[in-house]
């Protein structure tokens, strides 16, 4: 990896002697690196947009790095986070996942495990950048903002459009209410009448997209949320 196609890196670590480490050793793996020593300084440098992968220390002074990173995910800054930490209980994991990491290690690591996780992170990322959805026969063209199923154009609404795509990227997996309304309503207070409109979206989805079909794509988990899938089970 050399030249225009170094992939770009922030790094976000208060601790000098961390910080320069996976810098130098980044570097040498053909990255290009920047190193803020301030979750303040890493949310500016993040906040530009232009990395193709974050890795972010959780203890940092100040704005520790969960807050950074939510505060980043609602500004819609999607570059792939992995979260390092000395924490490593199961509830700091699912902490770690809910603030929108896509990844997290936990100190002390070797550093070849890490560039391992990085390397896997860029690979999804720029699965990501792809202009085409698909699941099953419902195709979503990404650019065009438009989706067909078995070749049908279907009429759906820029939020009707966001949600699908939201499941659709997201297929497979379970899909609570929360996530959504973060992610896709980028409200960080949950509340009861958004659960209502969120609700009334899926229901405008599945009815546009499953109706007068055998298979069902937009599935309903009770008390949970939802998943997209091309199977019944
Ligand atoms: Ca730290």
């Amino acid at each position: 990896m050399t030249g225009l196609d170094a992939p770009s890196l922030l790094v976000v670590e208060d601790e000098g002697r961390v910080a320069r480490a996976l810098q130098a050793g980044f570097e040498a793996e053909g990255y290009a690196v920047t190193v803020a020593m301030s979750g303040e300084a890493g949310f500016f440098e993040a906040s530009t947009g232009l990395f193709d992968a974050i890795i972010l220390d959780w203890m940092l002074p100040g704005r520790d790095g969960l807050e950074i990173l939510r505060a980043l995910r609602q500004k819609s800054v999607l570059a792939p986070v992995l979260v390092l930490t000395a924490r490593d209980a199961v509830e700091d994991r699912v902490a770690g996942l809910d603030a929108g990491a896509d990844d997290y290690l936990v100190k002390p690591f070797a550093f070849p495990e890490l560039l391992a996780r990085v390397r896997a992170l860029l690979r999804r990322g720029r699965g990501d950048q792809l202009t085409r959805l698909t699941l099953a026969d419902l195709v979503l063209d990404i650019p065009s903002r438009s989706v067909s199923r078995g070749g049908t154009p279907i009429e759906l609404t820029s939020r009707e459009f966001a949600l699908l795509e939201y499941l659709v990227r997201h297929r497979g997996s379970l899909v609570s209410r929360e996530m959504i309304a973060r992610d896709v309503w980028k409200e960080t207070e949950r509340s009861t009448p958004l659960d209502n409109v969120i609700d009334v979206h899926i229901g405008r989805i599945r009815r546009k997209v499953d109706q007068g079909h055998s298979t069902r794509l937009i599935h309903t988990i009770r008390g949970i949320g939802f998943t997209a899938r091309d199977t019944d089970e």
